[in-house]
């Protein structure tokens, strides 16, 4: 990112190690939809020579004298997240607020991001996570942060068993939500979006009815397939600060909402004062960042080898070569209907 609304390459120097740190050449990059909203929409405010990209998969090249878990060879998936975990914000259960609001989203944000020859990673024991054999690292790659992030947002929205569930947003995070939401215990499972590719990875991952936000308000048509009594859970994956409204009238009393779509523009979220109890509904919003850690991190890669998660569905578009990473990102900015996850490979 040179500056709003502007991409290019620069020379940077190769990133120092620190004594716990670890240095990383990539093997698999993914661009999100964060970087388009971070580049075009200005929504993190404006960023010189910043190094995009928070997803990937690398070799480790390099570790700090004080690093025992990783050596330089290992295969490792670099998560979005990489908190400071002695910070309080981490002892308090919020590692990813480690010394102030997002702050333990670095890359792409307060330092450079991983489209690069080499990545710094601070505390690599805590931050990194090593891809197990059996996975491809492109599909590794997805383990940054589509699968954290969707997964996060089922536990956002406390899904449990028997819930009806409504995911808006079927993207990449969404259909990971989608999934999330299932091995949780969702029963019926409304997943909102219309692009055909991510419909028919939603309905793989389990969501039991497609509904089209273009065919009239999305409260009004989950009311009418639930006999007007709504969902027990929304996931917000895509969208807008307007989806929140019909976010709370197509939610049950007792309800939850989890948001994980990253909101781009706008001052204020506006919540309908009567669909939300008059303030008494027991209507609650949670909206969380996916947080980071080698446990959480090494946890989901097991889901990827046992199956339960396959994230390689959400692959549909493959390059080789890191010049590669701008038209990914590109493809990203422009969302084609056939697009659900550009990955660009790494050979060395
Ligand atoms: P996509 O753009 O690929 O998907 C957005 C989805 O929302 C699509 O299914 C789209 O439908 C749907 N949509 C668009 N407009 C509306 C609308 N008005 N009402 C309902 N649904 C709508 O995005 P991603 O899946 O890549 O990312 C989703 C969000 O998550 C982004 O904002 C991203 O920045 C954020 N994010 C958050 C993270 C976190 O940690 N919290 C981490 C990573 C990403 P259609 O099928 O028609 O295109
Ligand atoms: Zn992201």
């Amino acid at each position: 990112m040179l500056g709003l609304d502007k991409t290019g390459w620069i020379e940077k120097p190769r990133p120092t190690c620190g004594p716990l740190d670890a240095i990383v050449r990539p093997l698999a990059l993914a661009p999100c939809t964060s970087d388009i909203h971070t580049v075009w929409e200005g929504a993190i405010g404006d960023r010189h020579n910043l190094v995009l990209g928070h997803e990937g998969v690398g070799e480790v090249v390099e570790v700090g004298d004080m690093v025992k878990v990783f050596k330089p060879g290992d295969r490792v998936i670099m998560p979005a997240i990489t908190p400071d975990w002695g910070s309080l914000e981490a002892q308090s259960g919020y590692s990813v607020h480690s010394g102030g609001m997002l702050g333990g989203w670095k890359f792409s944000n307060s330092k450079d991001g991983v489209f690069a020859e080499f990545i710094h990673i601070n505390e690599a024991d805590a931050n990194l996570a090593l891809l197990p054999d059996g996975i491809e690292p492109e599909t590794g790659a997805m383990l940054s942060d589509m699968v954290p992030t969707g997964l996060h947002g089922s536990e956002l929205a406390g899904v449990k068993y028997g819930d009806d569930v409504c995911v808006i947003g079927i993207g990449p995070v969404g259909l990971m939500a989608v999934r999330g939401a299932v091995l949780r215990g969702a029963a019926n499972l409304f997943a909102v979006g219309t692009r055909p590719n991510c419909v028919q990875v939603a309905r793989s991952f389990g969501a039991t009815d497609i509904i089209s936000y273009k065919e009239g308000p999305l409260h009004d048509q989950i009311l009418d397939r639930t006999n007007g009594k709504g969902v027990d859970r929304v996931i917000i994956a895509g969208g807008d600060n307007d989806t929140f409204d019909t976010a709370i009238r197509m939610l049950k009393p007792g309800g939850a909402i989890g948001n994980i779509n990253y909101l781009g523009s706008g001052d204020y979220i506006k919540i309908p004062r009567e669909a939300w109890g008059v303030g008494m509904g027991h209507k609650t919003i949670h909206g969380g960042l996916m947080p980071g850690g080698r446990l959480r991190m090494e946890k989901l890669a097991q889901l990827v080898l046992t199956g339960r998660v396959d994230p390689s569905q959400l692959i549909t578009h493959r390059f080789e070569g890191l010049e590669h990473v701008e038209d990914a990102v590109m493809l990203m900015k422009d969302k084609p209907a056939d697009l659900i996850k550009p990955v660009v490979s790494i050979r060395y």
